[in-house]
């Protein structure tokens, strides 16, 4: 659809390809407690100072002229979201907004049992959780960092806290997961998991393990469907790119998502907002709006969601990634709430 036959002005916000744009993720933090080789360099990133982070009444301001402008769900993601002080009462803050109607959290789970009461009676009711060994040794290739035990141990929290769905994100990488493929399908079968098996998409700092470790979804589900009978289902709610599948009377199911080999852009339903305060259009773009610069110079929430509305003119069509092909100037996911 041409530009011009769009009001940018009115109802929902709808990008220049007539897609309905009701998703918002939150990077509330660019720092983490683990250093996954697929996202983060061993030394870390040259962390945002202080100054240029935004606060949570930032974040809220942005949020409720979001949902002025139609966005229904949130997510809250970093970097490691529960690193961030007092986190749950961004959450609650968030809750409170009319026409927000789902809040997500991704996270690594370190510190969710510890914060898992708190984060619910704000209003948390589901959760990603990433996780992509079984194996405590592993685990520590995997993250550079000791934590199994207490992932494990989120994971439990989010399950007796009856949060709703619970998703693990899986990288899968040949060489150093990818045996354990079958493992991870078989949590689906006795507990409400939904296990969501992830194509390494490639940054800067990791172009090398993408091409050398790459295993497509269609491998992935190759290989879990010699465990049992494996059918296509409709998955649980959610705003992701996942497709989903499930062994004959599993309480979860298993989910792939494939931004290289069945890329999801013509569903795209979300932008994404970083740490810095800069509306990102797509994941493996530049195209952003700075709002940090006008909220902090005092635009009002109709002027912001003028704001965003107007974003809408600059989101790509699609993603044009390539096995092996760092996306553009993107050397981290923590760098835009990945
Ligand atoms: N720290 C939180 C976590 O790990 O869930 C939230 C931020 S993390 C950047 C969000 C998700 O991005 C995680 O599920 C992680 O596995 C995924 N991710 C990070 N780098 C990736 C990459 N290169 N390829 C595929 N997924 C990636
Ligand atoms: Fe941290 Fe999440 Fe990136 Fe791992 S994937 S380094 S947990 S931000």
């Amino acid at each position: 659809m041409a530009l011009e036959t769009i009001d940018l002005t009115a109802g929902r916000l709808i990008d220049q390809f007539s897609r309905p744009i009701t998703y918002l993720r939150i990077s509330v933090t660019d720092k983490c407690n683990l250093r996954c080789i697929y996202c983060m360099p061993e030394a870390g990133l040259p962390w945002l100072p202080k100054s240029e982070i935004l606060s949570y009444e930032e974040i809220v301001a942005i949020v409720a002229a979001a949902a002025d402008a139609g966005v229904r769900s949130i997510r809250i993601t970093g970097g490691e979201p529960l690193i961030r002080r007092d986190i749950e009462k961004l959450i609650s803050a968030i809750a409170a907004i009319p026409g927000i109607e789902d809040i997500a959290l991704s996270t690594n789970a370190l510190l969710l049992a510890d914060q898992i009461d708190e984060l619910v009676e704000a209003g948390l009711r589901r959760v990603n959780i990433s996780l992509d060994t079984l194996r405590e040794d592993r685990f520590f290739t995997i993250a550079r960092r000791a934590g199994l035990a207490d992932v494990k141990r989120g994971i439990q929290s989010a399950i007796d806290a009856g949060l709703h769905p619970i998703k693990l994100n899986c990288v899968v990488m040949r060489g150093h997961n990818d045996d354990e493929l079958e493992d991870f399908a078989r949590l689906t079968i006795d507990q409400p998991l939904f296990v969501r098996f992830i194509e390494v998409m490639p940054v800067h700092e990791n172009a090398a393990l993408q091409t050398e470790t790459y295993v497509s979804t269609d491998e992935i589900l190759a290989r879990i469907a010699a465990i049992d009978d494996l059918q296509p289902v409709a998955g649980p709610s959610g705003n992701g790119p996942a497709r989903y599948f499930a062994f004959p009377n599993a309480k979860g199911a298993v989910g792939v998502i494939s931004p290289l080999s069945h890329d999801y852009c013509e569903r795209c339903n979300r932008v994404r907002l970083t740490a810095d305060g800069r509306l990102r259009m797509c994941l493996f773009g530049d195209q952003h709006v700075d709002l940090r610069t006008p909220l902090r110079g005092g635009a009002s929430r109709s002027e912001l969601e003028g704001l965003l509305r107007s974003a809408m003119a600059i989101k790509p069509e699609r993603h044009h990634l390539r096995l092996g092909e760092p996306a553009a100037r993107m050397r981290a996911f923590s760098e835009i709430g990945g």
